[in-house]
């Protein structure tokens, strides 16, 4: 097999360039270990999606402790939007700069927002992303307002709101990529955050990237093949094959440009198994930063009770609050971002609360309102992906930034309980969760310290790119899939300027 442009996962970073690339007269292919999610019945219910983790991959990792557990982790076409709670966040412009945190340095970005902020409005708008500019006290510059009206607030979340502003605070509409409103697919079926959607109402990569990427002509899709490994030519330079396997085969992909997108774990785990002689560290890694700086956000669920009301909120997730992202008038230091989670289940919570009878944790879930306090996680070179010598992933979290984050927690259930529940209970997301794994493969100005160049080209080799969330040199504290996909828009049109200057047709030389 050969294309001029391979393309290893289809999640928001792969689509996002097959979405830019689709048209141009490159030949593309995608290359995804996993297969169309299925539609059923079970899409939509919680005991399949987390009592039974019928989506979750059977692989086993080890931890920092070598522990073998079942990470939360998805092998889907579309990546891990298909079970994201579309909620579609701009980073700020501080979040590009370095930003001093109680417990260290978040380090500044090789390209300022002003760069991205084209590509951001170009994934708005494709993603379908519906909110309200000029509410939410942090929101960085706009050049527009967003092309679609907000998700309106149910009862329960609009009393929220009111509360909320009684207290001072300045809560706005999240912005979310749902097809709601007028002729729109979205019914308020009552799941969406972290369950897949059985009619394509949430806007997801496959949806608003890939399936118009194949659309527009040049894009193939190759699915239920794992790439293994990436071999280099005699020189080192350049990346010549894929070797991926299939159900039934080991194929052998060539391409002159290859783009990694596998997920920030699973892309850093291949360039690792690709050490060669030449690269004895593994592929893209003479800065040894590959694998290093693994980030996913500090994130609680707090949930506030009253047991004099049943909470019947279908799509919870219209409500967010930045008043304490930088701390303010309210603490010295960041804390981050608090939003809604999508309505909690009693199957949910068994994970969580394997002791409490499940008719208490029904009750729980009826009568509970649901946050979500986000907080940044700093990169730390001991934070890191490895892969065992039995070539299992090995990653070891070292979370930074606690205190602050207990403070947003606490800060979280206060809020709660002024605006009348009574009951405030809370829970942190374990190690097991990588929803917003980020930094194993980072970008940077200097080659000695990240892997890959601003446009996301590997220093290490002339036609290598990687686009998933692996290049964040910080995590920031708001979700972080429209960031992927701006800048993979970016990576994308960078890509199909050079392929029509013929900059990137170069000849194939013999394999190593
Ligand atoms: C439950 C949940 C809720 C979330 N909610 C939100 C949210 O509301 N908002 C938000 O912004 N973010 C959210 N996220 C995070 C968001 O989904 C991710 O940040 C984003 O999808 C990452 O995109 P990616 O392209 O980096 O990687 P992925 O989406 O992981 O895509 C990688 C793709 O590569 C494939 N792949 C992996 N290894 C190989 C291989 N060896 N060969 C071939 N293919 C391979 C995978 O199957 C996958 O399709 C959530 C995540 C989860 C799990």
């Amino acid at each position: 097999m050969h294309a001029d442009v391979v393309i290893i996962g289809s999640g928001v970073g792969g689509s996002a360039v097959a979405y830019q690339l689709a048209g141009t007269g490159a030949k593309v292919l995608v290359i995804e270990r996993g297969e169309h999610l299925p539609r059923e019945m079970q899409n939509w219910d919680a005991e399949a999606v987390f009592g039974q983790l019928r989506y979750r991959t059977r692989d086993t990792w080890v931890n920092g402790q070598d522990q073998r557990y079942r990470p939360g982790q998805y092998y889907f076409v579309g990546g891990h939007t298909k079970f994201f709670g579309a909620a579609m966040f701009r980073f700020r412009e501080a979040d590009f700069e370095e930003l001093r945190h109680e417990e260290g340095v978040s380090p500044a970005w090789p390209i300022s927002y002003r760069e991205l902020e084209p590509y951001y409005e170009q994934a708005e708008s494709l993603f379908g992303v519906r909110g309200a500019a000029g509410q939410d006290p942090t929101e960085p510059h706009r050049a527009h307002d967003y092309t679609h009206g907000p998700i309106p607030d149910e009862p329960v979340i609009a009393r929220l709101r009111e509360k909320l502003r009684d207290q001072g605070l300045h809560p706005f509409f999240m912005p979310a990529s749902v097809d709601f409103g007028n002729g729109g697919k979205c019914v308020r079926c009552g799941t969406c955050d972290a369950f897949p959607c059985r009619i394509d109402a949430k806007g997801d990569a496959e949806i608003c990237l890939l399936r118009p990427a194949v659309k527009k002509g040049g894009v193939s899709l190759l699915t239920g093949a794992k790439v293994t490994r990436l071999l280099t030519d005699a020189t080192g330079k350049r990346i010549c094959s894929a070797i991926a396997e299939t159900r039934n085969e080991t194929i052998e992909i060539t391409a002159d440009t290859f783009v990694l997108s596998a997920g920030a774990i699973n892309s850093a785990t291949l360039l690792l198994a690709s050490a060669n002689k030449n690269y004895p560290k593994g592929l893209a890694n003479s800065s040894d930063a590959v694998g290093r700086f693994y980030m996913n956000h500090n994130c609680t669920a707090v949930l506030g009770i009253d047991p004099r009301s049943v909470n019947e909120t279908r799509f919870p997730k219209t409500l967010s609050l930045n008043d304490f992202y930088f701390g303010g008038k309210h603490d010295s230091w960041p804390l981050g971002n608090i939003q809604m989670l999508g309505k909690i289940r009693a199957p949910m919570l068994r994970g969580a609360l394997p002791w409490v009878p499940s008719k208490f944790l029904d009750y729980l879930s009826r009568h509970s309102i649901d946050l979500y306090a986000m907080s940044e996680d700093l990169p730390s070179p001991d934070s890191r992906v490895e892969v065992t010598s039995w070539g299992q992933i090995k990653l070891t979290w070292r979370r930074t930034n606690l205190k602050p984050h207990m403070r947003l927690v606490d800060r979280t259930k206060q809020l709660l309980k002024q605006a009348g529940y009574p009951l405030v209970v809370s829970r942190r997301f374990g190690d097991d969760t990588p929803s917003h794994q980020c930094g194993t493969v980072r970008f940077g100005n200097d080659p000695k310290s990240a892997p890959l160049d601003p446009f996301c080209k590997a220093y290490d080799h002339d036609n290598l790119y990687v686009v998933d969330a692996s290049f964040f040199p910080s995590s920031a504290a708001v979700n972080p899939a429209l960031t992927v996909a701006a800048q993979a828009l970016r990576v994308g049109e960078h890509l199909g300027r050079m392929l029509a200057c013929g900059n990137l047709s170069v000849p194939r030389v013999g394999g190593g």
